[in-house]
């Protein structure tokens, strides 16, 4: 990545986002963006995508309301907008379906991907089985060994799954091959991106294809209430699921937003990775944001118990929302994610991802001191089956007790 940048007007947020890249990529992302401008407003484009969202992933999704957790802490109604059951489990494959069906568009026959936990990488190499194209996923080493799972669960739908052997051996290596493999191979290529981060077009083209989640928790909250929502509450690790629930309600000024990043063991450097909460402005990953730095000004190491919210930028756009002040940015450590999991699974019936507990933890904390005829939706991001294990793990190791 160079620091001598080629800037895009289109792709800002106030002073945040543009395309902090490599030359030899300024002109491929241009391409990315002109295709994706023609096609977004396509009628056939939209019918195809919604088609799949609708038949392959079961949308829309619920809103739920938990009437259980609502009366247990006497405050405002908490409703779930239940991306946890989309198909593969969270909100992502939204976002993996939206790009692998403008990479058809495009005439591509190649999907390449980075991913981190391993959860956009399985997103990604389900639909690109389903489109049937070549797909290549680039994991850092530390992370292959650290998601088994996640891996086999990628073979076994046909993807190639390369493990980063450079540097730290983590994410930021599995970026830097990934880029490499498309500057190499663009004209059959399309870079798959996992959240509303990088350069642009990417935290543009996500929000919108994630919007699905804000528009039908929109209708549906004037279904089931007659008015909009007091608080929509969603988890930031890049910032996807959580932009693609704020941008619906952006305009109405009486909604208020609420991001919650992880304040992971505790706000000490390397502890957390609460970017927005403690971060600066910074240039990573192509694009300007909020960032956590280290004291030589590289992204900081970061930590969270989640493994989808450990990164030290965040999606351009959520640092735009914050300097304007129409979106709040507030923490949630390890310890209340993990009991907000437990009281979900508990009184609900419900087992949320680790990611998505933070934004719970945040909303039972809020509820209590709201009038009861409030309305908070929390977006329920992901389902907790793939963290049941690490659960376990740490009550044998006496870190968390079961309530
Ligand atoms: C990946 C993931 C996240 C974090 O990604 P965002 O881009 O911040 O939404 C949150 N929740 C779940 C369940 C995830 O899998």
């Amino acid at each position: 990545m160079t620091d001598n940048a080629t800037i895009n007007a289109d792709g800002f947020f106030g002073e945040y986002g543009g395309q902090y890249v490599p030359e030899q990529l300024i002109p491929i992302l241009n391409e990315l963006a002109d295709t994706y401008n023609k096609f977004k407003d396509d009628e056939e484009f939209k019918r195809e995508f919604e088609y799949y969202l609708a038949k392959y992933s079961g949308r829309p999704t619920p809103l739920y309301l938990c009437s259980n957790l609502t009366n247990n802490l006497g405050g405002a109604k908490i409703y779930l907008k239940r991306e946890d059951l989309n198909h593969l489990g969270a909100h992502k494959v939204n976002n993996t379906l939206g790009q692998i069906l403008l990479a058809k568009r495009m005439g591509k026959k190649k999907i390449v991907a980075e991913t981190g936990a391993g959860q956009h990488g399985v997103a990604t190499a389900a639909t690109a089985a389903l489109m049937g194209m070549e797909c290549t996923i680039y994991m850092g080493a530390v992370d292959v060994e650290r998601q088994k799972l996640n891996v086999f669960r990628m073979q076994m739908m046909g993807a190639k799954v390369i493990s980063a052997e450079s540097g730290q051996r983590t994410l930021k290596e599995a970026v830097d091959e990934a880029l490499g493999a498309w500057i190499q191979d663009a004209d059959d290529t399309f870079y798959l991106l996992g959240s509303a981060v990088g350069p642009h077009p990417y935290p543009t083209m996500v929000r919108d294809f994630q919007s699905v989640i804000g528009k039908e928790a929109r209708e549906q909250c004037l279904e089931d209430e007659g008015r909009l929502p007091d608080y929509c509450i969603a988890c930031v690790g890049g910032g996807s699921n959580a932009i693609g629930l704020f941008s619906e309600f952006v305009k109405d000024e009486n909604v208020k937003l609420v991001g919650v990043e992880p304040a992971g063991r505790s706000l000490e450097p390397g502890g957390h990775a609460a970017t927005l909460c403690l971060g600066e402005p910074g240039i990573m990953h192509g694009f300007n944001s909020y960032m956590l730095k280290d004291e030589k000004g590289e992204p900081a190491p970061v930590y969270s118990i989640s493994a989808g919210l450990d990164y030290p930028s965040v999606g351009p756009e959520h640092s735009h929302l914050k300097d304007l002040g129409r979106a709040e940015y507030v923490h949630a450590s390890d310890k209340e994610a993990v009991d907000a999991f437990f009281t979900l699974s508990q009184k609900e019936g419900i087992i949320p991802a680790l990611e998505s507990s933070h934004a719970l933890a945040y909303a039972m904390k809020l509820a209590p001191t709201l009038p009861k005829d409030n309305i908070i939706i929390v977006n329920l991001s992901g389902r907790g089956d793939k963290d049941v294990a690490e659960i376990e793990n740490l009550i044998s190791k006496g870190d968390f007790c079961m309530p």
